[in-house]
């Protein structure tokens, strides 16, 4: 992270480094939006006289529980969970909840940080927040993942509600999940509160097209960036990076505008397939059967699948990094760029390193950072909590609409403000400046809170 920022932002840097120590992605996701905040308090002396920044690096609300649950052996298993309130200037807190061993304070910070501009970007009346567990959902049977969400929600419950913090589905937490923690909030409070949480089940208060909407977003905001560049979505090869609800949908989309994805990835390794992968295979093994994605191979001999191989050496015109924060290098960004990549499209919050967007953004590729290019996963959310509170259920092909017209706005918006702030076609520097000053105003507005 060597970038020089402004002094005195630097000084507010540093001392987000010592009140929050060890938390590599939390400092990793405030630096980058540091950087780009020079010119905005050289415009709005008053953020600055309103501490902003410090006020928005500081949390509203922070906790940490434990959640104890039983396994099918028996044994007394113990957990940690986490709900970071970041800010509610905009609305009540909104941001899913994450399940995996990797999962402590560092992580759950950065991605409420994040996701508090992606929502002030999407326009719609949200605020920032973010949550989750080093539980492990995979391996586990449907009765202690069922326990585990029982238990988690026991405690979480108090500090939630439609007008409050309304968490949805993030890595590890799909419909299964929000299913069961649903199930107890209803139960604790007794209350049919839909809007509680989004990314439910279509039989019970869910919104038609947000399983698809992060993916789907995603390929809407690289759309937009070609279109810029006059250059057709149709005929580019592709590769997506994981194999989850994000990459799913990003593939699904891409197929159907014209792009030919030969590449996706898990945890274990990824699988090539020259011919265009089969995306119906991917989500029996995905979606319904839970198995690895070195499984695709088995079933199509002319793919192959590399344990633990590299995915960003395979080339192609256009990457979306759709599995998980870092997953992308500087050295992997100058593969890809050597390789011909123009365009990439996050799909994954934070995937690329702070190397890797110097190298996207000096070779001038096409590079839509996650907090723009993802926000349509929240965005529907957002569609899915007024459909829950006018008790509507809109059909796909409306809501599909929406999602469209919403990811060309917050483009235009990106667009837009690079210019205004003399970085034309910075997409980081749009996406930072845009939603900071959205919440921004909106905290010298409320006042001292
Ligand atoms: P899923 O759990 O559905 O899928 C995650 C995918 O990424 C899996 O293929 C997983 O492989 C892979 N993955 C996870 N961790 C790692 C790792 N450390 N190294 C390599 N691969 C990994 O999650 P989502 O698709 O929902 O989320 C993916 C990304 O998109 C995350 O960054 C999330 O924050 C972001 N996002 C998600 C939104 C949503 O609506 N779901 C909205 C906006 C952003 P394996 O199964 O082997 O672990």
């Amino acid at each position: 992270m060597s970038k020089i920022i402004d002094e005195k932002l630097e000084g507010l840097f540093q001392d987000v480094v010592k009140r929050n120590p060890g938390e590599v992605e939390f400092h990793q996701a405030v630096r980058e939006v540091l950087e780009s905040l020079g010119p905005v308090l050289v415009k709005y002396p008053e953020f600055g006289e309103h501490k902003i920044i410090e006020r928005i690096c500081e949390p509203e609300r922070q906790i940490i529980f434990r959640v104890p649950w039983q396994d099918d052996a028996g044994q007394v298993q113990i957990h940690r969970g986490f709900r970071v309130e970041v800010n509610s200037a905009l609305g009540p807190y909104k941001g899913g909840l994450r399940f995996h061993p990797s999962v402590y304070l560092g992580i759950i910070k950065f991605l409420g940080f994040e996701q508090l501009f992606k929502n002030a970007l999407t326009g719609m009346p949200i605020g920032g927040g973010k949550g989750g567990s080093d539980f492990d959902p995979k391996g586990k049977s449907d009765g202690e993942v069922m326990r585990f969400c029982q238990s988690f929600m026991t405690e979480l419950y108090r500090h939630l509600g439609e007008y409050t913090d309304v968490p949805a589905g993030d890595i590890g937490v799909g419909t299964r999940e929000i299913g069961y923690l649903f199930g107890q909030y209803k139960r604790i409070t007794n209350r049919y509160e839909s809007g509680v949480l989004t990314g439910k089940g279509l039989d019970w208060g869910g919104a038609r097209a947000r399983k698809e909407a992060t993916g789907y977003g995603a390929v809407f905001f690289l759309n937009e960036m070609l279109k810029v560049r006059r250059t057709p979505l149709a005929g580019k090869t592709c590769i997506v990076s994981g194999s989850g609800n994000v990459a799913i949908y990003a593939i699904e989309k891409l197929q159907q505008l014209g792009g030919k994805v030969v590449a996706c990835s898990d945890s274990g390794g990824f699988v090539h397939d020259k011919k265009g992968l089969d995306l119906a295979l991917i989500k029996q093994l995905k979606e319904v059967e839970r198995r690895r994605i070195s499984e695709y191979a088995t079933h199509h001999k002319r793919a192959h699948y590399v344990a633990k191989g590299n995915l960003w050496e395979i080339p192609c015109d256009v990457a979306l990094p759709c599995a998980t924060q870092n997953e992308l290098t500087g050295k992997d960004a100058t593969t890809l760029v050597k390789n011909g990549c123009r365009a990439v499209a996050e799909g994954a919050n934070m995937p690329t390193t702070p190397e890797g967007v110097r190298v996207f953004l000096k070779a001038g590729i096409a590079y839509g950072p996650g907090k723009a290019a993802n926000a349509g996963g929240v965005a529907t959310s957002a569609l899915e909590m007024q459909q829950n509170a006018s008790r509507d259920a809109w059909d796909f092909e409306f809501t599909e609409q929406k999602l469209a017209g919403i990811m060309k706005g917050i483009h235009q918006r990106c667009y837009e403000t690079a210019e205004e702030f003399g970085t034309p076609g910075n997409y980081v520097n749009g996406a930072n400046i845009a939603g900071f000053i959205k919440v921004a105003k909106a905290m010298v507005a409320l006042g001292l809170i």
